[in-house]
């Protein structure tokens, strides 16, 4: 008997970090709805702005099929916690997705463990899509330590998380030393992270949840790399950052994933609340 072909739809999200402004990301939104939304049927498309511009961004994309992103969140309910914003608050705004323990929380703001792994709980919980970000730094890789660091994030990110919440969660593997440096990690090196990370879902849950879990790449994705990037067995799409400020090259990275796709679901992995 042929054996199933795992069905997962590619994701594009654009981080968009601590970039534009009202005025720029309002502008920036409308591009992205002409150049992009008529590629939602093949692809989940995301985009993360600042928290002050999402609900402006909200409304350039309403009704678009792209989904709004934020880039963090706290854990905590509404109450003492000056600075922070809560999952009823992002969703209050019309977000339905979360980037959690991305490499420059968890390395410029030392973010630990424990407070990723309870993000992601508190995402699951209020019914969002989580993206669990993780990957090496350069020292790491450079001893030897890239499979261990990796299978620990997802493990301890994921840590006591029942099979049933698997379906609203993305991983992007984005090697640190990737990020906004203009260096991609060949698409074999790629690959090889990606697969560690299918077979650590598939032993601490089973093959075939795993299998349909969408895994995006991240790190100095661009309109060049992209296709070769996205045409490897287990990468799912891209976490785009620099590349996903321009309309023209966001577009073209879609464009790459949509290509890759090897077979369509109707469901969307981004979820809309
Ligand atoms: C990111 O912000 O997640 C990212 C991958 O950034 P860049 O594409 O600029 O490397």
């Amino acid at each position: 008997m042929a054996s199933h072909t795992p069905v997962r739809r590619p994701v594009v999200g654009g981080n968009w970090k601590m970039n534009t402004d009202g005025r720029g990301a309002v502008a920036l939104a409308a591009e992205i709805v002409d150049r992009c939304a008529q590629k939602c049927p093949q692809t989940d498309i995301a985009i993360f702005p600042p928290f002050c511009y999402l609900e402006q961004v909200g409304q350039v994309i309403q009704g678009s099929g792209i989904k709004l992103g934020a880039q963090d969140v706290y854990p905590g309910e509404n109450g003492a916690f000056t600075g922070e914003i809560s999952t009823s608050m992002l969703k209050d705004v019309g977000v339905s997705c979360v980037l959690v323990g991305h490499s420059e929380r968890r390395h410029i703001l030392n973010e630990p463990e424990e407070l990723i792994h309870e993000k992601l709980i508190a995402v699951f919980e209020a019914g969002l899509q989580g993206v669990l970000c993780v990957g090496e730094t350069a020292d790491q890789r450079q001893y030897g330590q890239t499979e261990t660091i990796n299978r620990d994030q997802l493990v301890l990110g994921m840590a006591g998380i029942p099979q049933q919440q698997l379906e609203p969660l993305v991983i992007a593997y984005e090697p640190v030393w990737a990020i906004g440096t203009g260096k991609t990690a060949t698409p074999d090196d790629a690959q090889a992270v990606h697969e560690l990370l299918r077979s650590t879902l598939a032993s601490a849950y089973d093959k075939e949840a795993a299998a349909k879990v969408p895994i995006q790449y991240g790190g100095s994705v661009n309109s060049e790399n992209a296709a070769a990037l996205f045409s490897q067995p287990d990468i799912d799409g891209g976490l785009v950052g620099g590349a996903s400020l321009r309309s023209d090259s966001f577009s073209n990275i879609v464009d790459a994933a949509a290509l890759s796709c090897r077979e369509t679901s109707s469901e969307s992995s981004f979820q809309t609340p």
